[in-house]
C-alpha cells in the first residue's frame, strides 16, 4: 500500500533528501536548512509552529518533515498556497519537487504539495488523505507511459498528481551528451538548442 498526505492549510510538507549531506560549509544539509532556518523563522515570529514531525522516507537517509503552523490558517488563496510552497523550499525541501509544486499551484491545480509513504506516519495527529495499492515508488514516467499505452495507471496518482513535470516544463533529456561551451555576451540560440549525443558525428537541434 501507499499512503498519501496532501498538505492541509496549516501544514508544510517537506521532502528532505539525504539529511546529513554536507553543505558548502560542511554543516549537514538538514541542520543548516531545516533545523536552523526553522528555528530562526520561529524565533523571528515569521512562522507560528505548533508541531514538528520528522519521519524516515522510503529511501535511506531521506526524511519527510511536517511543520504544523497556524501562520496560513483560514487562508486557502493562491498567495497563501505559494507562501507555503516557498517556506517548504526555504526549509530545505527538494527543489525539483518544489518547482513543480509551485508551477502546479500557479496554474490552479489542486493538491500542489504532497508526501507519499509506504506506511502511515506512526502516532501522527491525522490520517492520510488517500491510499492506493501500489507497493513500489510511483514513477511519474512509468505512470504516464501506462496511460499512453492504454493501460490503467494508479487512480490516486491520476487524481492527485495528474500533471507531470514534463507537461509543466517539457521533457527532460536522458541521453549522454557532450558539453557545449557558451560564449559570454549574447548567446546564439542555435547553441542553446544544440544537442551533441555521445558517439554521434553531428549535432542536432530541437
Ligand atoms: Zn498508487
Amino acid at each position: 500500500m501507499s499512503y498519501w498526505y496532501v498538505a492541509h492549510d496549516d501544514e508544510l510538507l517537506l521532502d528532505l533528501d539525504d539529511y546529513m549531506r554536507p553543505t558548502k560549509t560542511g554543516c549537514p544539509w538538514g541542520e543548516a536548512f531545516f533545523r536552523r532556518r526553522l528555528r530562526n523563522a520561529m524565533a523571528a515570529g515569521k512562522l507560528k509552529v505548533s508541531e514538528v514531525w520528522l519521519v524516515r522516507s522510503t529511501s535511506e537517509r531521506h526524511f519527510h518533515a511536517i511543520v504544523r503552523t497556524s501562520s496560513f490558517i483560514n487562508r486557502s488563496d493562491l498567495a497563501a498556497q505559494v507562501s507555503r510552497l516557498i517556506w517548504q523550499l526555504h526549509l530545505g525541501s527538494d527543489l525539483y519537487r518544489g518547482r513543480a509544486d509551485l508551477m502546479r499551484a500557479v496554474r490552479g491545480f489542486p493538491c500542489a504539495s504532497l508526501l507519499i509513504r509506504d506506511e502511515p506516519i506512526p502516532n501522527f495527529y491525522r490520517k492520510p488523505d488517500a491510499q492506493c495499492d501500489c507497493t513500489k515508488k510511483h514513477s511519474t514516467e512509468e505512470q504516464f507511459n501506462i496511460v499512453n499505452s492504454g493501460g490503467i495507471a494508479c487512480p490516486v496518482f491520476q487524481q492527485l498528481r495528474g500533471v507531470s513535470p514534463w507537461e509543466l516544463f517539457g521533457p527532460s533529456s536522458k541521453e549522454s551528451e557532450k558539453f557545449i561551451p557558451l560564449p559570454a555576451g549574447r548567446v546564439p540560440l542555435e547553441l542553446v538548442m544544440s544537442k551533441f549525443i555521445e558517439g554521434e558525428e553531428n549535432g542536432t537541434s530541437g
